[in-house]
């Protein structure tokens, strides 16, 4: 199911806390919409470019990322990495920690991204923001371009602490910059099912928070660590492993 001549579903992951599986959640379903037919672009928004590596590029070895197209008028075409058998890349590079200092600088900071992205559109059925661990101008940056958020959620004690100025995030976005932002809901990541604990954790977000949550939850799997290295998903290294399913499910889902 193409969207045929539509704009693509512009997903922002997004959660202040690291760790929550942002990264990993941006590669694995895109690779797993890849594998449904899907057009997808990843788009590395994190200065510390871990889906860049993740999906088997050295950021050193480029000369131009997200950095100067965010900041130097270069073309998101011109950076684009592509690949035949796995979704492309809008790579980033170290030089991404100065972003928000320049950007701040510039007329409608917020809307970069967005703006650069337009001209990649119709190229896409989907594309997929990695926003690093901050609430900084580039989490707004990918908010502002995207059409719905996806918050990566651990469900442990504590790991509610961030959801709410998140969620502060997403409605100064809604009124600012882009009104038809919708939160997609929770996706229950590092997932023990079998715990009580993590079932009640992730009941009470929910409902404080009126958040949908996203089924299914992804479970906890060591599989998870060892793709990135080689620059593949759980989706070939492992493809019938528990959390290669549920990311092929996630997938399936949203596609309806
Ligand atoms: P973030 O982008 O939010 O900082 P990452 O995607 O980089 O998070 O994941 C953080 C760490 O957790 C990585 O080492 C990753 O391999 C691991 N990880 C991600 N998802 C899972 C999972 N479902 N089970 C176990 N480990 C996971
Ligand atoms: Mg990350």
């Amino acid at each position: 199911m193409r969207h045929n001549g539509r704009v693509p579903r512009t997903l922002a992951v997004a959660n202040q806390k690291g760790g929550v599986a942002k990264t990993t959640t941006v590669a694995t379903l895109g690779a797993a919409l890849g594998e449904l037919g899907q057009r997808v672009l990843l788009v590395d928004l994190d200065p510390q470019a871990c889906l860049t590596f993740s999906v088997g590029i050295d950021p050193e070895d480029l000369d131009k990322s997200i950095h100067h197209v965010l900041l130097g008028g270069v073309k998101a075409r011109d950076v684009l990495v592509e690949f035949d058998d796995a979704p492309d890349l809008v790579p980033a590079t170290i030089e991404l920690a100065n972003a928000e200092v320049q950007l701040a600088r510039e007329s409608s900071p917020e809307q970069a991204l967005r703006t650069a992205l337009r001209p990649l559109r119709s190229s896409y059925d989907w594309i997929i923001v990695d926003c690093p661990p901050t609430l900084g101008l580039l989490t707004v940056n990918g908010l502002s371009a995207a059409s719905d958020v996806l918050i990566p959620l651990q469900c442990e004690t504590l790991a509610h602490r961030g959801v709410g100025q998140l969620l502060d995030t997403v409605h100064d976005v809604q009124q600012l910059t882009n009104p038809s932002l919708r939160v997609l809901g929770v996706l229950p990541t590092l997932y023990d099912g079998r715990t009580t604990h993590a079932r009640a954790v992730l009941e009470t977000i929910a409902d404080t928070y009126s958040l949908d949550v996203l089924q299914p939850a992804i479970p906890k799997s060591i599989r998870f660590a060892e793709a990135p290295a080689i620059g593949e998903t759980v989706l070939s290294t492992a493809p019938a492993s528990p959390g290669a399913k549920a990311y092929r499910a996630l997938a399936g889902a949203l596609l309806h």
